[in-house]
């Protein structure tokens, strides 16, 4: 991007009320069959229009198209029995039933890459696509065959590598990681983590980026918050390993959040999503509060890699909500773009 502080969302966006039932996540369609497939695409096209009012320069899909962030990526791949199920704790803070891989994993056929093709057809600004990072979706599902968290990461690796290099084909400028398990898994972070990630990159041309946040504002993760102390320092078990590897961008949550704003310091070179609009809370930012967030990374950030964004993405928030943030993220972007103009 050549303008400066380019703002985009972390992912998903709130879908209209006849797709899905509003403010609720993972909710299931509304639609069936052709009638879906059309409803989904126009939802796309609704996201999108709403990011481009807003004056958001690096677009995406609103991930109309899809229910969950992981599953729905899961759900096209063979190896994994959605029928047989069992109860795990995810993320080391919630059950939940998860479906069970009892084969070798593969992808038969392109997940989103049809998606994207659309998006791309729609809009001449630049589009970002989410993907879950390997380590995300391992955490996600109970393994009857592999057996090893590793070995399965890196089965992931290599289909999510199929499907970024055709994204990239399709014309997506960055392909996203969400990786919300790198902020949990430290010692496995470390050992494999990154260099699954770095696996799922290979070979790609356009630019690659892993969204670490603390999740959606459900209860779950607010209870998990309050545990956490009064500064959280989790960013920094896996910065240092992030800086030097191959991913070209990291999408933080920072507005709101109890991270230490100096933490950035430790991936100095890359360039940082820095989410300055909380989506755990209804109220909307004023583009000052937008601003000061910015700001203050500008200190850790140089401003040429400041790309100004979401903490995370916003389907559980009611549509007008959503719309009052793009626009504030938007005006408060703006309001600092123009005080770095002033003084160069
Ligand atoms: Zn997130």
């Amino acid at each position: 991007m050549k303008k400066l502080l380019p703002t985009s969302t972390a992912g998903s966006l709130p879908k209209p009320a006849w797709l899905a039932q509003p403010e609720t996540l993972w909710s299931p369609w509304k639609l069936q069959g052709e009638e879906l497939l059309e409803g989904k695409q126009d939802a796309l096209l609704l996201s999108l229009q709403e990011q481009l009012h807003a004056g958001i320069d690096i677009v995406s899909d609103g991930e109309q198209t899809r229910q969950h962030f992981v599953t729905t990526f899961i759900e096209h791949l063979s190896g994994v029995d959605f029928a047989r199920r069992e109860v795990i704790k995810i993320r080391n803070r919630y059950d939940a039933s998860v479906p069970t891989v009892v084969g070798a994993v593969s992808r038969p056929r392109p997940v989103f890459v049809d998606d994207a093709r659309f998006l791309r057809q729609q809009t001449t600004q630049p589009i970002k696509w989410a993907l879950p990072g390997p380590m995300t979706m391992i955490d996600t599902l109970y393994d009857s065959h592999y057996r090893s968290r590793e070995k399965l990461a890196w089965e992931f690796a290599k289909i999510l590598n199929q499907e970024a290099r055709e994204l990239e084909a399709a014309g997506v400028d960055i392909i996203q990681f969400d990786e919300p398990a790198f902020n949990v898994f430290f010692n496995e972070v470390n050992d494999w983590g990154v260099a699954a990630l770095e696996r799922a990159i290979e070979g790609l041309k356009c630019e690659t980026a892993v969204h670490i946040c603390y999740g959606y504002g459900i209860k779950a993760n607010t209870e998990w918050k309050k545990t956490l102390g009064s500064e959280w320092r989790q960013y920094e078990e896996a910065f240092p390993k992030l800086q030097k590897s191959s991913i070209d961008i990291v999408s933080l949550e920072c507005h709101n959040s109890r991270v230490p704003m100096d933490l950035i310091e430790l991936i100095r070179g890359k360039k940082v999503m820095v989410g300055a609009i909380d989506v755990a809370s209804s109220t909307i930012e004023t583009p000052e509060e937008v601003a000061d967030t910015l700001r203050k990374a500008l200190q850790f950030v140089d401003a040429d890699k400041l790309y100004p964004s979401t903490n995370c993405g916003m389907a559980p928030l009611a549509r007008g909500v959503a719309r009052g943030k793009l626009n504030a993220l938007s005006a408060g972007s703006d309001m600092v773009r123009r005080e770095l103009l002033n003084q160069s």
